[in-house]
């Protein structure tokens, strides 16, 4: 699904444009180097949650689900630069829970694909409402976005926090202090 001829022509013209020689050793094999890293960092566009969050099991009367520090790298869509840093990912169950490796697997399929970091967390949010229909769910990221650390602002090190409430975490604010009392802040 992703046309790697495609993308090597593009990295060769956009080499040319820069005024690079793409014949030299050194750039020979980036054209078809960044096809096949691509297939990789873009493998969530072939992708849904629903595969990701596969099963669910019964839990009877379980409380907030948190997973946290997810380590996540996605690519800016405005820049085609890289933004990365830690996905916490809580829900209240309605009986249905699922395996903690499948919260990692849903920010994975997200993260993926050109992305903005406040879809990316509305994503991930909205998908464990579809596949799990718990009560509620509380996603927060943090994140780094070279954007802005290595050209424009430079501000090495600047977190950008975005958080979204989905259910109950929405309503009850009980609720997000404990998600922040769980996450240790
Ligand atoms: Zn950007």
């Amino acid at each position: 699904m992703i046309d790697k001829e495609k993308i090597r022509q593009a990295i060769t013209l956009l080499l040319e444009g820069i005024g690079e020689d793409c014949s030299r050793e050194g750039l020979k094999e980036t054209p078809e180097r960044i096809a096949r890293m691509y297939e990789e960092i873009f493998a969530g566009m072939g992708q849904t949650p629903v595969e990701a969050l596969g099963k669910t099991f019964q839990a009877a009367g379980s409380g907030i689900v948190l997973e946290k520090d997810i380590v996540f790298y996605s690519i800016c869509e405005h820049h085609l630069l890289p933004f990365f840093g830690k996905a916490h990912v809580a829900y209240l169950p309605d009986g249905e829970v699922v395996g903690l490796s499948k919260l990692a697997r849903t920010v994975e399929v997200y993260a993926r694909r050109p992305q903005i970091q406040e879809r990316l967390t509305a994503q991930v949010a909205d998908a464990l409402m579809e596949c799990l229909r718990p009560q509620g769910v509380m996603v927060a990221l943090e994140a780094e976005h070279m954007c802005m650390t290595m050209r424009g602002v430079k501000k090495p090190g600047a977190q950008t926090l975005t958080v979204v409430t989905r259910g109950r975490f929405g309503q009850e604010q009980h609720l997000q202090e404990e998600f922040w009392r769980m996450m240790g802040r």
